[in-house]
C-alpha cells in the first residue's frame, strides 16, 4: 500500500492544485482507504496496488490495470464496491471502466506510469470501454438446461465457442419474458470467450446505455469515433433492446452502425422481452433486420426446470433443503426464475437468522406474503369464467340477481374462491358480482364453507376449481 501512495504522490506533486486529475486522484485515495477497511490490507496489496486512475469523463471513472487478468478480477470482485464508494463522494459518477495498459507502455518502464494518464489513454488496448460489470455467477456451468431454454442455451453456446461470428446466428436474438435467463446467457457468453479466447474483445452493454452513448456521439457530431470504437470489438451484446426507440434520424444511424458491424463480421447478440416483430417504436426495417440471424426463444419455465434450478442453487449455497420444500417452491412460484431464487434465498436466510432447520411449515409461513402477491394475478373474471364453465351456466349469471339454486350456488362458489384466491375486499367482491352487498358475499362464503364440510361433491368441486385456477 505504501508503494502505491508513494507513486500517486509523485504524480500528484507535479499537478496544479486545482487540476481535475488531482481531484480524481484524491478521491481515489479515499476510495482505497474504504476498500482497505472493507477487504483488508492483503486484498489491496494484491489487487489494487497497481491500479491507476485516470481523469473521469462524462460520469465514467477509468481505472488502468497492468493485465487482463487483473482487469477481469477487479471487474467481477471490486468494481461495484468502488463505484458505490465513489458515488458517495461524487454523485455525478455512474460507471466505471477498467482498462488494460498496453504492453508497449509497460516496456517503457515504471517511470512512464507516473505521467499524466491522458497521454497513456491513447495506448490503451483493448478498449473494454462501456462493457458493463459481469456477474460471476452467470456462467454456462451454472445454467440449468430444460425444455424451455435448451434451444437458447445451444444457440448461446454456439456463439461463445465459435472462433468468428457464428454462421447463421448473426445477430443472435434472445427473446423471452422477464427473469427467464436472457442476461444470464449473455454474461455466460462473455465469460466463456474471455476465458477461452482472451484475444477477442467482448462488450456487454444495456440497450439504454448503448443508446445514450450513441445519441451523445450523434449530438457531438462524433459518430465517426463512436464507430471507430467498435472496430476492435469482436462480440457486441446489447441487452433489453425493447427499451430502444427514438427519432427516425437516430434509428437511421443506428441501423447503419448495426449493419456495418455485421458486414465486418462482428458477432452481435441482442436480447429483448419480446420477438423482433413485436418491438414497438422501432422501424419495421430495423425490426426485420434484427430477426435476420437466429431468433431463440426462452419459454416460460416448467415444473421440472424450476425444481432443477432450485436443487442446483441449494447445492451451490451448500445448504440442506428438504426436497418437499424445494417441490413446494417449484410448485408455487411459477412466474419466473428470479422470483424463484428470491424465495429460496428468503427461506435460507430466515432459517439462518432464527437458527432453525428448514421445514415445509416454516417455508409456507415465510412465503405467505410472497405467495399472496403472486395469487393476486388471478383475476375475478377468470374465476367467474372457470366456475361458469364448470357448472355450465352463462357468464352473465355471475352478475345476475337470479336466485334459482343451479345459478346461485355456482355464483356463491365463485365468490368464495375470489375471497380465498385474491386480495379483493368483501365490498369489492360484491360490486364485481353484479353490485351485491358485502353481507351477501359473507353469506355466500359461509354457505360454501358449510357445504364443503357436509357435502363431498361440493368439496371436490371447490378443490378442483381452485387447483385449476392456480
Ligand atoms: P432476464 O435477463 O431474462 O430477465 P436473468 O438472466 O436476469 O433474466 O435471470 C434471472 C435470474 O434467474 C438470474 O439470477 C439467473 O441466474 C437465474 N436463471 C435464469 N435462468 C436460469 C437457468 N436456466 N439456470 C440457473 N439460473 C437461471
Ligand atoms: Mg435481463
Amino acid at each position: 500500500m505504501k508503494d502505491q501512495t508513494a507513486s500517486l504522490k509523485t504524480s500528484l506533486d507535479i499537478l496544479p492544485a486545482n487540476s481535475p486529475v488531482r481531484e480524481t486522484r484524491q478521491i481515489w485515495d479515499k476510495v482505497l482507504k474504504h476498500l482497505r477497511e472493507r477487504y483488508g490490507q492483503a486484498v489491496c496489496e494484491s489487487w489494487l496496488k497497481s491500479v491507476e486512475v485516470s481523469d473521469h469523463d462524462q460520469g465514467t471513472i477509468t481505472l488502468i490495470v497492468p493485465t487482463r487478468f487483473k482487469r477481469d478480477w477487479i471487474i467481477t470482485h471490486y468494481a461495484e464496491a468502488i463505484l458505490s464508494i465513489w458515488q458517495q463522494m461524487d454523485n455525478t459518477i455512474y460507471s466505471i471502466d477498467v482498462l488494460v495498459a498496453s504492453t508497449k507502455l509497460k516496456e517503457v518502464g515504471p517511470e512512464a506510469k507516473n505521467e499524466e494518464s491522458e497521454v497513456r489513454k491513447e495506448h490503451i488496448h483493448p478498449p473494454v470501454t462501456w462493457s458493463a460489470i459481469l456477474d460471476p455467477r452467470y456462467t454456462f456451468e451454472n445454467f440449468i438446461i430444460g425444455k424451455p431454454n435448451e434451444f437458447a442455451y445451444a444457440a448461446a453456446f454456439n456463439v461463445a465457442t465459435s472462433p468468428k461470428a457464428a454462421l447463421g446466428s448473426n445477430p443472435l436474438f434472445l427473446c423471452g419474458g422477464v427473469g427467464l435467463g436472457k442476461t444470464h446467457l449473455m454474461h455466460a457468453i462473455a465469460w466463456h470467450i474471455r476465458r477461452n479466447q482472451p484475444e477477442r474483445n467482448v462488450i456487454y452493454i444495456s440497450a439504454e446505455k448503448f443508446m445514450y452513448q450513441f445519441i451523445t456521439a450523434l449530438r457531438n457530431k462524433d459518430i465517426l469515433s463512436f464507430k471507430e470504437k467498435f472496430r476492435a470489438v469482436d462480440v457486441l451484446m446489447i441487452d433489453d433492446v425493447q427499451f430502444i426507440g427514438g427519432k427516425d434520424s437516430t434509428q437511421e444511424e443506428f441501423f447503419h452502425t448495426f449493419n456495418a458491424l455485421i458486414d465486418q463480421n462482428r458477432q452481435l447478440v441482442i436480447s429483448a422481452d419480446r420477438s423482433p416483430s413485436d418491438l414497438d417504436g422501432i422501424e419495421e426495417r430495423i425490426r426485420s433486420r434484427l430477426g435476420w440471424g437466429l431468433v431463440a426463444d426462452i419459454n416460460p419455465t416448467t415444473y421440472e426446470l424450476r425444481l432443477g434450478i432450485l436443487q442446483s442453487k441449494a447445492e451451490q449455497m451448500e445448504v440442506q433443503v428438504p426436497s418437499e420444500v424445494l417441490e413446494f417452491l417449484a410448485h408455487k412460484i411459477t412466474s419466473n426464475i428470479r422470483e424463484l431464487e428470491g424465495a429460496l434465498n428468503k427461506v435460507i436466510a430466515h432459517s439462518n437468522l432464527v437458527g432453525r432447520a428448514i421445514t415445509l411449515e416454516g417455508t409456507q409461513d415465510i412465503l405467505r406474503n410472497l405467495l399472496r402477491a403472486h395469487e393476486k394475478t388471478i383475476t375475478i373474471e377468470e374465476i367467474q369464467r372457470k366456475v361458469a364453465e364448470h357448472y355450465n351456466i352463462k357468464l352473465i349469471d355471475m352478475h345476475s340477481a337470479r336466485r334459482s339454486r343451479y345459478i346461485a350456488r355456482p355464483r356463491q362458489i365463485a365468490m368464495y374462491l375470489t375471497k380465498k384466491l385474491t386480495q379483493y375486499s368483501l365490498p369489492e367482491i360484491g360490486r364485481r358480482f353484479g353490485g351485491k352487498d358485502h353481507t351477501t358475499v359473507i353469506h355466500a362464503i359461509k354457505t360454501i364453507e358449510m357445504l364443503i364440510e357436509k357435502r363431498k361433491e361440493i368439496a371436490d368441486d371447490v378443490a378442483l376449481l381452485s387447483r385449476m385456477l392456480q
